[in-house]
């Protein structure tokens, strides 16, 4: 590990590479010491001190990031690869040596290939600059998480992303056709954009959901359709979650080409949809289809048949259309309830745990996350919108109300730890697309088989021997205290 102050590694920065923006001021350091995890803005607000990295970076290309790497390569730095932030499990914490290397001014887009559709960008453009360049063009990426606005492809891919758009267009790893990532050493690996291919394995895996350990994807390849932004909904009201879900899984798997299919549980329906609210039918399923869709009223009766089939009673279509007018909302929420306003006041705390699981263990995964959290918290509500043939993911909201911050944090961990283990005895994985980060790292083993990880850690250690990427996070090791049992720091 480098030995150098922190004056004199940005000094050494600035000499090595003069263009680059080498950010030592306090201010800019702060604004990159945490991500989105709710305990990490917590800490903030309480006014503890959180650990700020040496230095904050901004490459403005692949091999600016290569020569940064190099350097770091050989002085033992360690690189925090930073898209904006907006990760909500803690994956961005730099430790006081290191760099945040962060890709948000490598934001262009090098190329548009209309013929096969794909876009070439820089990995720091963010979600929202990326749709308006497509909708110049008449398209869409089709990927939209809540974050849009402030998160960017770099951080999409390395948290393995998810849209709510998702059931039309796919997730990330199947928008993204190639990509180039530097190494840990400084090397340049370029993957050719493929429609598909079968020469070798599939390296943009190596990517995908690796969390900044693997390498520092610097630009992408993606996929992009013809955009269609008109969508015919429909809406019912369901006894229980379990006949949603069953409801959405059997739209899926009858292959309607749904655009959207989620539904909510109780809670989540009382919380979101208070008007919608009805004693018999208290769970609200929606399923969107795009109005060009060939045979659209076949579709549209697909859909009616099968929520019948499950219970469900056809209410006012427009509430579909009302949640996807707010689909984007959740920021400016979080915001609210985790930033310096605090609405729900001092000891609250507001997260979400999106564990996936197979069919046959999804009942039981729901049931079984709920009641931990339950143990612990206020108000624990639970929606799905990611469905796949053999399962689907979860989204547990909980709220949390102590009568202090400290309390509040002690009671958070004790809740994750007790959600986590549930999930996991019940079959399902503790991450879809917010990553491990830091609040599910110590799940990261049980949740992959032993097998699986000693594979990853073999990985791991040819393309990053001296662990400089992103400590701390998927199973390496870490030189900061834990983040996640030791509590705040002890000089606030
Ligand atoms: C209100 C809110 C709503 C959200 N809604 C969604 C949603 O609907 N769907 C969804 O998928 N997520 C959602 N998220 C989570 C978050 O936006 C995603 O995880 C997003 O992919 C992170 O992008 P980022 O650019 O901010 O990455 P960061 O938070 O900066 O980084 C995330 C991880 O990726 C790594 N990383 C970032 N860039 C690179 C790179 N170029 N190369 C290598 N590693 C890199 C970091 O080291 C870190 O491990 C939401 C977050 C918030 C706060």
């Amino acid at each position: 590990v480098t030995d150098l102050r922190p004056g004199e590694l940005a000094a050494e920065l600035r000499e090595l590479l003069p263009a680059m923006a080498v950010l030592t001021d306090e201010p800019d350091l702060r604004a990159r010491a945490r991500d989105w995890w709710p305990l990490a803005r917590l800490r903030e607000v309480r006014g503890d001190r959180l650990s700020l990295p040496a230095a904050v970076v901004l490459p403005r290309s692949t091999d600016e990031v290569a020569a940064m790497m190099a350097w770091a390569s050989r002085t033992g730095t360690p690189i925090v690869p930073r898209g904006l932030g907006s990760g909500v499990c803690g994956a961005v914490t730099p430790s006081p040596r290191s760099v945040v290397l962060e890709l948000s001014s490598m934001d262009r887009v090098l190329d548009l290939d209309r013929e096969s559709r794909l876009i070439h960008v820089e990995a720091g453009i963010r979600g929202d600059d990326l749709e308006a360049a497509l909708a110049a063009e008449g398209g869409t990426l089709g990927h939209y998480p809540q974050s849009m606005a402030i998160s960017t492809v770099g951080g999409w891919i390395s948290a393995w992303s998810a849209g709510q758009a998702s059931p039309g267009y796919g997730q990330i790893e199947d928008r993204l056709a190639g990509l180039t990532a530097v190494l840990a050493d400084g090397s340049i690996v370029r993957l050719t954009p493929r429609p598909r291919h079968g020469a070798g394995p599939d390296l943009r895996r190596l990517f995908l959901g690796a969390e900044g350990t693997h390498g520092v994807v610097t630009e992408a390849h993606l996929a992009w359709d013809a955009a269609d932004p008109r969508i015919v909904w429909r809406a019912f009201g369901y006894p229980a979650f379990e006949t949603v879900l069953g409801a959405g899984r059997d739209v899926l798997r009858a292959g309607i080409g749904a655009r959207v299919n989620r539904g909510w549980d109780e809670t989540d329906t009382r919380h979101g949809f208070a008007d919608q609210t009805d004693p018999d039918r208290p769970c609200l399923g929606v399923v969107g289809v795009a109005a060009s869709a060939p045979g659209l009223d076949g579709r549209l009766d697909a859909v009616a048949r099968m929520a019948a089939e499950h219970d469900g009673r056809e209410i006012d279509a427009g509430v579909g259309e009302r949640w996807w007018s707010r689909r984007l909302d959740a920021v400016d929420a979080f915001e609210r309830l985790m930033g310096p306003r605090r609405e729900l006041g001092p000891g609250s705390l507001i997260d979400t745990f999106e564990p996936a699981a197979l069919w046959r263990d999804l009942p039981r995964v729901y049931r079984s996350v709920r009641a931990a959290l339950e143990a612990h918290t206020s108000e624990v509500r639970c929606h799905f919108s990611h469905v796949y043939p053999t399962g689907a993911a979860l989204y547990f909201t909980f709220v949390l109300r102590e009568a202090t911050d400290d309390q509040v944090e002690r009671v958070y961990l004790a809740a994750w730890r007790d959600a986590l283990a549930a999930c996991q005895e019940q079959g399902g994985s503790v991450a879809h697309h917010h990553g491990l980060g830091r609040v599910k790292s110590d799940a990261w083993g049980a949740d992959v088989g032993a097998s699986a990880a000693d594979l990853m850690r073999r990985i791991k250690g040819a393309l990053d021997p001296a662990g400089i990427l992103n400590p701390g996070v998927l199973g390496t090791p870490d030189r900061l205290p834990r983040l996640n049992g030791a509590g705040r720091s002890p000089s606030r």
